[in-house]
């Protein structure tokens, strides 16, 4: 086969290790930033409070107001917050839902973001910002939106429920499968989905049974960067829209339906798009979509959609929401065989 692609490496600064959230003020610094507002979700408020005191006069204040899907009043009322403290950076310490808030920001006021992230979504290295007004999530692509540094350090993820790590993960590990065999992929983005593929599949085990071992945290974190950037360099295709769907219409959990559906999409898509699968099927013992399930069972995820609430009437909306607007997928896409791919989901059936 012959090669035929285009590539633009990413222009963040990533800063990786255990120990490097010590370097945010180095960061801040470096770029020439004096007022530092920190991001975090109620959640990891006294996170973002520590932080903001260790970073000590460079530090401006603390909004931890970040929740789910950014709501545009919740960025309305950091924008406030950002006006009146005269922040000229934002720190985003935590998972999607804060890196969402620091984007939102910064898509409005261009302001310099530095991620701390402490989950694997890999919000933190895309240009993508999905944000929610009157309940309708829409999604913008913007070089603002990409945050300039990502601080990933390991540590922070020591506490991250083993629950949480397993669905975050699997959430990671949907990027890189779909980037295989993305149209616009590229032989970087390949190698990072695979790297991202096997450092999942060593770690996450690892991580159930010894949620402090330092050495699989790293790794996870570490297939989190290149998983996410991934995401964030190729584009997507039916295992996102169908988890963006369920999550827009149903409000399901997002890492949790992202884990549900991987296996299910996978195998969807598994013939269709053999040659570009082959080694990540090997990774999870030679059926992409079997493998996936066996993996994602074996480390307690959820397997059914079932236990989200949906009904399958639901099923039925979803299925014929998810073919509305036309999309590239390596296999076409017919609401029968949508509808019969969610029901798989929803009983919680291991695909081929
Ligand atoms: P989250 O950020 O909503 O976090 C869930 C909860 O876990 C929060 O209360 C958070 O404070 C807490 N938490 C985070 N890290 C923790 C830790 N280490 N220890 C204990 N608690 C911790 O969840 P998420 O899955 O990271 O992010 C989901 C959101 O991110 C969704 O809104 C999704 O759409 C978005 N997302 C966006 C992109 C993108 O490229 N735009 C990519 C992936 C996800």
């Amino acid at each position: 086969m012959t090669q035929d692609f285009s590539f633009a490496g990413s222009s963040a600064q990533i800063v990786f290790g255990v120990g490097s959230r010590n370097k945010v003020a180095e960061w801040i610094a470096k770029v020439g930033c004096k007022r530092a507002l920190v991001l975090a979700t109620p959640h990891q408020k006294a996170d973002a409070e520590a932080l903001a005191s260790e970073i000590g006069s460079l530090a401006c204040g603390v909004f931890s107001g970040a929740t789910m899907h950014t709501p545009v009043e919740v960025t309305e009322a950091a924008m406030k917050v950002v006006a009146e403290t005269g922040a000229d950076c934002v720190i985003s310490l935590g998972g999607g839902s804060t890196t969402g808030l620091g984007k939102a920001i910064a898509y409005r006021t261009d302001l310099l973001q530095i991620v701390i992230p402490t989950t694997y979504a890999g919000s933190e290295v895309t240009p993508i910002l999905g944000q929610t007004e009157g309940g309708r999530k829409t999604t913008v692509r913007d070089a603002r939106i990409l945050p300039e540094i990502v601080i990933y350090d390991p540590s922070l993820t020591l506490g991250l429920p083993v629950a949480m790590s397993v669905t975050s993960g699997l959430n990671a590990m949907a990027h890189a499968v779909e980037g295989l065999y993305a149209r616009d992929r590229n032989p970087i983005s390949s190698l990072m989905a695979l790297e991202g593929l096997r450092a999942f599949a060593r770690s996450l085990p690892v991580i159930v049974n010894d949620p402090k071992n330092a050495e699989a945290r790293s790794d996870a974190l570490y297939g989190a960067w290149l998983c996410g950037s991934v995401l964030g360099t190729v584009g997507m295709a039916l295992h996102h829209k169908i988890c963006h769907t369920l999550g827009g219409s149903f409000d399901t959990p997002h890492a949790e339906t992202h884990a549900v559906m991987l296996p299910h999409t996978a195998a969807f898509n598994a013939d269709a798009a053999a040659p570009e699968l082959a080694e990540a099927a090997g990774i999870f013992g030679g059926s992409i979509g079997g493998g996936l399930w066996d993996f994602a069972k074996a480390i307690g995820a959820p397997l059914s959609l079932k236990e989200f609430g949906l009904t399958e009437a639901d099923l039925d909306r979803a299925a014929s929401v998810a073919v509305e607007n036309p999309y590239w997928n390596p296999r076409p896409i017919d609401r029968e065989s949508i509808r019969t791919l969610l029901q798989d989901a929803w009983e919680g059936r291991r695909p081929k």
